[in-house]
């Protein structure tokens, strides 16, 4: 099977952390990117945020000004979903909701060939219930790239109960071609690496619940004597709090309220106080 071809057209819907350097990556392997956010703005902001990193590392001689260039011109700002009619493959990496991406691929199969590829970011949903109730779930799968997806290998490519194998050698094969690690997991609560991090993010909290210690002090021990590159809480920061909360209550509810698996109130308090880590300013650190 084939990898997609770099004259074929990628969608990314949803401009923030994830869909922004989604469409990077994208873009530097070659295709033209067409770039959707509902909200007024977001996806300028995403295109500039891209090209701002860029500028930076071109300053620094770690990127070529051409490749940057390039990929300026690649990633179009689109106004409308129906700008998204010549994708041969859509990624949304939307809000971490199940009936908005429900709704979200309904409308997209109004839009797209019946033989493009709908994948989606989700970290924790199931694959197969995003697609149920499609004209074509067999074209859904799940690309899920890490934070920063420019920067992590690691994309996990998950197959829902009704993906087709056409469709998920395709993204194992693009995601190659993107040069990425590509690994293979079925649509189970978390997949292979959410499911393993969340007692990582869930004792952090514990321990913090139960005062064994404070923020700073966990993640150095974490990062310094664990051998983790981050420790749970900024890396919680750099996630964003309603990400990782919505995630952390997304596969407590898929494993019927298992205890390993419950969110935490600290976290709960973050995002009702709107401190959701660095896209905002404040979470567990004051980035300000
Ligand atoms: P984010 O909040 O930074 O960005 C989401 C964007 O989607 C926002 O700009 C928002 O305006 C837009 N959006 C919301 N509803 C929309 C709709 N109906 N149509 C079009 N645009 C819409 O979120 P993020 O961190 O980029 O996460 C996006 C997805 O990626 C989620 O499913 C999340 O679970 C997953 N993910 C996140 C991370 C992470 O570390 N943040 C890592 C891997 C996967």
């Amino acid at each position: 099977m084939n990898a997609l071809s770099k004259s074929s057209v990628v969608a990314v819907i949803g401009a923030g952390a994830m869909g922004a350097g989604i469409a990077q990556v994208a873009a530097q392997a070659g295709h033209t990117v067409i770039l959707f956010d509902a909200k007024e703005g977001a996806a300028d902001k995403g295109r500039s945020g891209v090209l701002a990193g860029l500028d930076k590392l071109v300053e620094k001689g770690k990127f070529e000004q051409s490749l940057r260039n390039e990929v300026a011109e690649r990633i179009i700002v689109a106004a409308s979903l129906g700008d998204l009619r010549d994708a041969r493959l859509v990624v949304e990496a939307i809000v971490e909701k199940l009936d908005v991406k429900r709704s979200v691929f309904a409308s997209l199969e109004e839009v797209v060939a019946d033989d493009s590829i709908l994948a989606t970011n989700t970290s924790s949903l199931s694959v197969t219930a995003i697609a149920a109730g499609l004209n074509h779930p067999e074209r859904v799968a799940g690309l899920h790239f890490f934070n920063p997806a420019p920067v992590m290998k690691l994309v996990e490519i998950v197959s829902g109960l009704a993906s087709s194998k056409q469709v998920l050698d395709t993204l194992f094969e693009t995601a190659r071609a993107w040069k990425k690690e590509p690994v293979r997991a079925t649509s189970t609560p978390g997949f292979i690496v959410n499911r393993v991090a969340r007692p990582y993010y869930a004792e952090g909290l514990r321990l913090l619940e139960e005062r064994a210690s404070d923020v700073a002090s966990i993640d150095t021990i974490l990062r310094e004597a664990g051998g983790f590159r981050m420790g749970p809480f900024e890396l919680m920061d750099l996630i964003g709090h309603d990400v990782n909360f919505a995630v952390t209550r997304s596969v407590f509810d898929a494993y019927f309220g298992d205890p390993r698996f419950r969110p935490s109130l600290a976290q709960q308090e973050l995002v009702a106080a709107n401190w959701l880590g660095r896209k905002t300013g404040r979470g567990f650190y004051d980035y300000n």
